[in-house]
């Protein structure tokens, strides 16, 4: 069977380039004998495996040499309780804006820790904006201030960061937005993403975070997600997830040699997301609910305005070789998902299937 054009949320299609490199080496990497899967970690042709996963992601990011990168695991979702585990404890106060299920998530756990705090939300417009974080309702001693950037659900993002007061480190949920285009790493304080989405298969989470938050875990920390622990230890103080690490280097490698860097890629997925909301902005029978200043160029969200006719198209397009357009279970409607792996020539298909569909659905 030939590839199809998938619109997984994630775990996500990866480049083409990058799964054929990988069945090349998958029964003997690079003369060891072995596949990655197969190797100890702590033998040192993992370590150098590793080590140059790291120094890749951080020419490709400009990652400032302050900044330390962890390779973990557990999820984003596990970052939801090792962030306030880790970082709110000088106060023992944060504050989270709410845009969506994964922020909800993030703050959900956060008040199992401490005095977290909903400082502004989209609820009232079922998450279709992104509010305004005015200097007025930050917490003046908050220990971090804590976003989603791109909500995978609802399809919006952050246009730009918020103004942060008093130094506040801003935390950020990256894990559908990472790598899609060039991040000034240094207005955060940490940054974390799940691999599944832009960087690779699941199992692994990139956590990026200032040196000076480092070494503030409460006592209770498990030392897997304590940054000081794991930072201390390359983010080896057990098994890392070596394979899903492995293709996460691949991954970068494709964007730096391939693609030529993070600026290019933000060219292609702009050209992407307008090829398709442009397209949807034209159509009489497609609509996108989002405020137009605020739409990811990760996460496209669309309705016909009817459930059979959705359900119809999501069934029909996958017949068409397009598949997984289904929209989350809250919000229904479609999704497609153009994270970074999806070629321009896959959302000009589906936005070909798309005229079709709406001329026999008139
Ligand atoms: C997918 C996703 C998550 C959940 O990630 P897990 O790795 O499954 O825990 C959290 N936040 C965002 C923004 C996501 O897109």
């Amino acid at each position: 069977m030939n590839r199809v054009y998938n619109f997984s949320p994630g775990p996500a299609c990866l480049p083409l380039k990058v799964l054929e490199k990988a069945a090349g080496e998958m029964t003997n990497y690079n003369n060891s004998g072995m596949s990655v899967m197969e190797m100890s970690h702590r033998s040192k042709i993992y370590e150098e495996i590793i080590a140059e996963t790291q120094s890749c992601l951080r020419e490709v990011m400009g990652i400032p040499d302050n900044y330390k990168v962890l390779f973990l695991q557990g999820g984003a979702s596990l970052q939801f309780a090792a962030v306030p585990m880790n970082l709110m404890n000088n106060s023992g106060k944060a504050d989270y804006v709410i845009t969506g299920q994964f922020s909800k998530a993030a703050f959900d756990e956060a008040v199992k820790y401490g005095g977290a705090k909903i400082i502004a939300s989209s609820k009232d417009e079922n998450f279709t904006y992104i509010p305004e974080i005015t200097p007025d309702i930050i917490t003046p001693d908050a220990d971090y201030l804590h976003i989603c950037e791109n909500n995978t659900i609802f399809g919006t993002r952050f246009n730009k960061l918020p103004e942060v007061i008093n130094n506040i480190p801003l935390v950020a949920d990256v894990s559908s937005c990472i790598l899609s285009q060039p991040m000034d790493v240094s207005k955060y304080g940490l940054m974390y993403a799940g691999a599944q989405k832009n960087m690779g298969p699941s199992g692994l989470t990139v956590v990026i975070v200032r040196d000076d938050l480092i070494g503030k875990a409460r006592e209770s920390t498990p030392k897997v997600i304590d940054y000081k622990i794991q930072s201390e230890n390359d983010s080896m103080i057990n098994t890392p997830p070596c394979y899903s690490v492995y293709i996460a280097q691949l991954v970068f490698k494709w964007l730096r040699d391939d693609i030529g860097g993070l600026e290019n890629m933000r060219k292609i997925n702009i050209e992407k997301a307008n090829i398709l909301y442009d397209f949807i902005d034209n159509s009489e029978l497609f609509k996108n609910p989002v405020k137009k200043e605020f739409r990811s160029i990760m996460n496209v969200t669309f309705v016909t305005g009817d459930k059979d006719t959705d359900a119809k198209f999501i069934k029909e397009a996958a017949g068409a070789g397009l598949v997984t357009l289904g929209g989350h279970r809250l919000v229904g409607g479609m999704r497609a998902s153009i994270y970074n792996a999806m070629p321009t020539d896959g959302v000009k298909a589906l936005v070909e299937f798309m005229k079709k569909f709406e001329s026999e659905n008139k």
